[in-house]
């Protein structure tokens, strides 16, 4: 049995009947409560420290899962968090650490999300699930999906990177590229649930997704023995990792393992600012209509972020901000992050570390300040990228002569 107690709506505060995804009302996304009596009684950072299981399921007492006869076999979590004593010099806070996501089974955090999703999906007994996706969370659904024999369709933008479209071939998906974007992918897929009834993992739809990526966060907070960092920096396309980040932290604070609330920060690409320019204007986002996204950084490449709502409250509740970087910062982060710390990151999961150079520079982070910059997904989903980021970089170019090697090396 999980400890879930009612799902509510994030917009109108309504509990939710129960089977529903969203808001029977308004559509609004919905918010997982659990009962934190029961769940403090069997979980605790103590019972976590004898605990032997590494993966994300060892926060269960904290998801939303009936029993463990569904989870499914890939280690999802469990990543590093490493310290970077160098970069934190570099950009001149107080400490950073880097939460490895790149080693995810399929090379994004996206895994935390659609593992959980293919355990509901199981739990429901769907035969078939399915989302859109600019190329990560469809793998990640894609694999889990393979891991355990579950049929899955996904809708991806036609230019979606080839790596993530080899991906999803070689784990095969029915594999859907839909000519637009990934807003015109989610219409269609949305449209193909409503016909088929296929088990619905959308981001912003499926309420368990933020359940499942909130466990980075519990992970990050274990690792720092429960004394959280003074900022945690996340990039944000749809807004539903920062919208898990915060759910994590918030489940830690209510539970008491933690003593207060790191801020979050969240990080856009100049060319897809939606919650950058929520944020700074006031305006509603429920009502906001969509911009025209346009970066480098596909996986946060998004017109209408799908948990807009959750994101925004992850900033404004926790005493954070959102800000932008450029293309050419994000870029610029891949090599940086690479020669810093060893983690190869994509655009988007470099995107975060250009952030913190970003928010010192601004004054959203100080001097002294402990700093966690999760990189969301791994450098070989997008080689194109890391390419252009090293354009300038001459390797040594030479016949299997040493002397000619040598006359390179000492020119
Ligand atoms: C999905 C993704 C993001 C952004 O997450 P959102 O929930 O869409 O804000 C960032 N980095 C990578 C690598 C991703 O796959």
């Amino acid at each position: 049995m999980s400890h879930v107690t009612d799902l509510v709506c994030t917009t109108c505060a309504k509990p939710v009947v129960a089977g529903a995804l969203t808001c029977q009302d308004d559509g609004g996304t919905l918010d997982v409560r659990y009962d934190y009596e029961t769940v403090g009684r069997v979980m605790s950072p103590d019972t976590l420290s004898a605990d032997r299981n590494p993966t994300m399921w060892r926060y269960r007492a904290l998801l939303p899962i009936e029993d463990d006869a569904h989870l499914p076999p890939l280690t999802v979590g469990g990543t590093p968090l490493y310290a970077a004593p160098r970069l934190a010099i570099d950009s001149g806070v107080g400490a950073m650490w880097i939460k490895d996501e790149t080693r995810q089974p399929t090379g994004s955090l996206k895994d935390r999300a659609s593992a959980l999703a293919v355990v509901k999906a199981r739990e429901a007994g769907a035969k078939v699930v399915t989302t859109a996706s600019t190329g990560n969370a469809a793998a990640a659904l894609a694999g889990i999906s393979a891991s355990v024999g579950q049929e899955n369709v996904i809708f991806v933008p036609d230019a979606a990177p080839e790596a993530k479209i080899a991906q999803l071939l070689a784990y095969g998906s029915r594999l859907v590229l839909v000519r637009g974007n990934y807003a015109a992918a989610f219409d269609l897929c949305s449209a193909a649930v409503a016909r088929y009834g296929w088990y619905d993992r959308n981001t912003g739809i499926n309420p368990y997704m933020t359940e499942g990526k909130k466990t980075v966060a519990l992970e990050i907070l274990e690792q720092l023995e429960w004394s959280a960092p003074d900022v945690i920096l996340v990039s944000v396309g749809d807004g539903s990792i920062i919208g898990g980040v915060h759910k994590g932290v918030k489940d830690a604070l209510a539970l008491g393992w933690i003593e207060r609330m790191p801020r979050l920060i969240g990080v856009q690409a100049e060319g897809s600012d939606y919650m950058a320019q929520a944020y700074e204007s006031g305006e509603n986002v429920t009502s906001k209509p969509p911009i025209e996204a346009s970066t480098i950084a596909d996986s946060i490449s998004a017109d209408l972020p799908r948990d807009r709502v959750k994101a925004l409250a992850a900033v404004t509740e926790t005493g954070g901000a959102y800000l932008r970087v450029t293309d050419e910062e994000i870029l610029a982060a891949i090599p940086l992050l690479a020669r810093g710390s060893g983690v190869f990151a994509e655009p988007a999961g470099a995107a975060a570390y250009a952030g913190l150079l970003a928010a010192k520079r601004l004054g959203h982070i100080g001097g002294d300040d402990e700093a966690v910059v999760i990189a969301t997904g791994s450098g070989l989903k997008d080689v194109a990228s890391a390419r252009r980021a090293t354009a300038a970089e001459t390797p040594i170019h030479v016949a299997p002569d040493i002397d000619e090697l040598a006359r390179a090396l000492e020119p």
